[in-house]
């Protein structure tokens, strides 16, 4: 089951919940069998799968408990506590509890990435390079891999179109000369980021796992990262314990996540040897790299989006056209954020990357886009566009409460008739002109978050 399947049936579960006109017991079994058989379809191992169970239903009947003694326990919020608890235990059984190395700007951080051939060592590094590079970080590569005949040439090919500074040699045979070589080149010129890209071949293991500390006491990286192929599912936990023991990564990139059953497995297997997991895989371009935070991932996962998410992802977009997006960057900056604003994030966001990718960040947008293709949400987003379109100047202009009847101290609690003639107008529904006001809402909040503004207004007070 591929990772976007796992989240339906996961919500599937979840949705027979809250449809359920009474929460009991055997709505509760029904609800943790559907969930387990969900995982364990996904490669989670089953004795993960057993004590997720258990939590679950030891944390339901003491959140139920609590509730009853307080005099609080309703049917819809039994439904919440029910839903909270199973989203907390899916979070921790992805969360390793770890934090991994962050890089810091204005020294040479060396970063090395080792793994099996095949693992995506070599794609991974151009992602991380680009990564970094949009974080504003001076980064660069070294291949050391003089193992398989074309390795220096695909970095190299990668290197050039990402346009990232790299370091390799055709005639060099020896790994740690060359990686030494690169890092004391790119220390010099002051690079902020090196990456390390090393060999994965070897006839035996224990000559692979000899290179790596080889390597590793040449350029004593600052974090050794593991990169693993999602599509051995479970064993990802055999395999990451075998390279911890002779060379003591600090963290884990899963690559492949974006076509492989096993998923859910090999992200649970990983967490359980409490190593962070940094960042996942989702596709073959530079672009397919996602960081994994385990509460944002699982809320994607259910279809409840990852504003957070989206929001750092605009401002990446904003830091590499500084052209066309310092305006919106300096926005950012002081919390503004107006719906032209939101309008013009999705357009730009619309022509880069795929679609299903940014919607799935989106709240409300992802559970409706179940099954849909990449045509399809494109056009969903389009409404969002034409909602907009059917704006008048003040309104675009607006923060979005002006879209909505204020009671007597001046608090929003109804959407007043402007939401009904833009609906009307642009052919969609009041449903959706509210649901993209509460978009546009969060990532006003977000971007005052990131702004750092304290002083927040009664109407700010609107945009939290
Ligand atoms: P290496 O031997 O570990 O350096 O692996 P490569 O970087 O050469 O990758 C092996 C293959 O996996 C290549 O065809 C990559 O395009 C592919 N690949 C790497 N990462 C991903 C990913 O996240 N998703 C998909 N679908 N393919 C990937």
């Amino acid at each position: 089951m591929v990772l976007a399947d796992l989240g339906k049936q996961l919500n599937n579960a979840l949705g027979q919940l809250s449809r359920a006109s009474v929460v009991d017991d055997k709505v509760i079994e029904a609800l943790l069998k559907e969930l387990c058989s969900a995982l364990l379809q996904s490669d989670v191992n089953v004795k993960l799968v057993g004590s997720l169970r258990t939590k679950v239903r030891a944390k339901i009947k003491k959140s139920l408990e609590e509730a009853e003694t307080n005099g609080t326990v309703r049917e819809s919020n039994k439904k919440q506590i029910v839903q909270k608890a199973v989203f907390d235990e899916l979070v921790a059984l992805v969360d390793p509890g770890q934090e991994p190395y962050k890089p810091i700007k204005g020294k040479s951080n060396v970063l090395m990435a080792v793994g099996i051939q095949g693992a995506g060592k070599t794609t991974t590094c151009t992602k991380l390079a680009v990564h970094y590079q949009r974080k504003g970080f001076r980064t660069c590569l070294v291949c050391a891999d003089t193992f398989r005949a074309g390795a220096f040439d695909q970095l190299k090919q990668n290197a050039t179109k990402a346009k990232i500074p790299f370091y390799g040699s055709y005639t060099e045979t020896d790994p740690v000369a060359i990686a030494a070589m690169g890092v004391q080149k790119f220390k010099k010129e002051r690079f902020d980021i090196i990456i390390v890209d090393t060999s994965g071949r070897h006839k035996q293991e224990s000559e692979l796992f000899a290179e790596m500390v080889n390597i590793g006491e040449a350029v004593k990286p600052d974090m050794t990262i593991m990169v693993l192929d999602a599509s051995i599912g479970q064993a990802a936990e055999g395999q990451s314990r075998a390279f911890k023991e002779s060379s003591d990564f600090g963290a884990i990139i899963v690559t492949k996540l974006d076509g492989h059953a096993k998923g859910g497995g090999a992200i649970s297997a990983v967490a359980a040897t409490k190593t962070p997991i940094i960042f996942l895989g989702v596709g073959e371009h530079f672009n397919d790299l996602e960081r994994f935070v385990p509460s944002p991932f699982i809320s994607k996962l259910l279809g409840m989006g990852d504003m957070q998410g989206l929001f750092e992802h605009m401002q990446d977009v904003a830091m590499a056209n500084p052209d066309k997006q310092k305006a919106m960057a300096k926005k950012l900056e002081e919390g503004k954020f107006a719906l032209r604003d939101w309008r013009e994030q999705l357009t730009t966001l619309m022509s880069m990357g795929s679609m299903s990718k940014i919607m799935s960040s989106i709240p409300g947008l992802s559970g409706a886009m179940e099954g849909m293709s990449d045509e399809d949400t494109g056009a969903k987003l389009k409404r969002m566009i034409y909602i907009m379109d059917s704006m008048r100047t003040d309104e675009l202009d607006s923060d979005g409460l002006i879209f909505m009847r204020l009671d007597k101290d001046g608090l929003p609690y109804a959407l007043n008739k402007r939401a009904a003639r833009v609906a009307r107008g642009s052919g969609t529904s009041v449903k959706e002109v509210e649901e993209l006001l509460a978009q546009a809402r969060a990532m006003r909040g977000l971007a005052k978050m990131a702004g750092g503004m304290a002083n927040a207004s009664k109407q700010d007070s609107w945009a939290k």
